[in-house]
């Protein structure tokens, strides 16, 4: 016994309880401790895997190169906004006679591609009409044949209805020069059968087809060979620039954007053709129209359409 530490009753009691809150210590810091971790992880997750585009905003302007357009006579500034993941290119449209020779004024086309949508088209027309600003309308055949009273409220309002294929399908638009103008075709055949009389040859490319746009120029060719005219743009509320989250972007984004490309892709300044979509998702753009026409008003453009 000698040397051997005698512990009480209530030192072993003491000891043993001790040991026991030790233990719960130790449990509740590693409970702590993966409460933590688990929050660190989701977080990083959700960093990780959320759509990029949701709260993005258009990054800097960067212009990236110059170069003159011979054949009009005019010249063409390409430019692009650097955003995040993609680079979004924006000419000066290709000015046809028409639109050279158009007034010299400060003045804005606004355009919507892709209708008539029952859901948003009402919406545009009565913004224009509220603001009694005139539009052009890039109208797709087979949508048409789906609103026809939509097609003849844009000509009775006094806007410019424009052909902007059939399909819109890209894959048998750009399959052949041949079937692109057929596409044409059919589309007018629509337009004619829904407003009576219909002459106009005024076309949009799905997509456009802007000078640097090898590939589809076979195309571009085709068209104006077949008599067309038509018109790319210079500014755009990037309504469908391939990244807009489902609902769209605010319409806050969507002025921005339209304020940040009417600074670039035009010489002069004066002359700005807007891309706008009143497709059956647009809904933000058409509740950002209003904001986007009070802003040309405010910095003294005119409201002009094209023909
Ligand atoms: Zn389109």
């Amino acid at each position: 016994m000698h040397g051997q530490k005698i512990y009480s009753d209530n030192e072993r009691y003491k000891h043993y309880k001790k040991k026991k809150n030790r233990k719960r210590r130790g449990v509740f810091i590693i409970a702590v401790c993966s409460v933590v971790l688990l929050f660190l992880s989701f977080f990083v997750s959700q960093k990780i895997f959320e759509p990029k585009v949701n709260n993005e905003k258009p990054n800097a302007i960067t212009k990236s190169n110059k170069k003159n357009d011979t054949k009009s006579g005019g010249s063409i500034i390409k430019l692009s906004l650097k955003t995040n993941e993609q680079e979004i290119k924006f000419a000066q449209p290709l000015a046809n006679e028409e639109y050279q020779s158009a007034d010299p004024e400060k003045c804005v086309y606004l355009t919507f591609d892709d209708g008539p949508s029952k859901s948003v088209t009402p919406l545009i027309l009565d913004t224009l009409k509220k603001y009694n600003v005139k539009a052009t309308f890039f109208v797709i055949g087979s949508m048409a044949e789906q609103s026809p009273d939509l097609l003849k409220r844009e000509h009775d309002e006094g806007h410019t209805i424009g052909n902007h294929t059939y399909s819109h399908k890209m894959n048998l638009v750009y399959s052949t020069p041949e079937a692109c103008v057929a596409e044409y075709e059919k589309s007018e055949g629509v337009i004619k059968s829904i407003l009576g009389q219909y002459d106009s040859k005024l076309i949009r490319f799905p997509g456009g087809i802007f000078d640097t746009d090898k590939n589809r120029l076979i195309y571009r060719q085709a068209l104006v060979n077949a008599g067309y005219h038509y018109y790319n743009w210079n500014c755009s509320d990037q309504d469908s620039d391939g990244r807009v989250p489902s609902g769209g972007y605010a319409s806050s984004v969507l002025l921005d954007w339209v304020k940040r490309t009417s600074l670039v892709g035009n010489t002069t300044g004066q002359r700005l053709i807007v891309l706008m979509h009143d497709a059956p998702a647009k809904k933000t753009t058409a509740e950002a129209l209003p904001s986007i026409i009070e802003y040309f008003q405010s910095k003294g453009y005119k409201f002009k359409i094209l023909r």
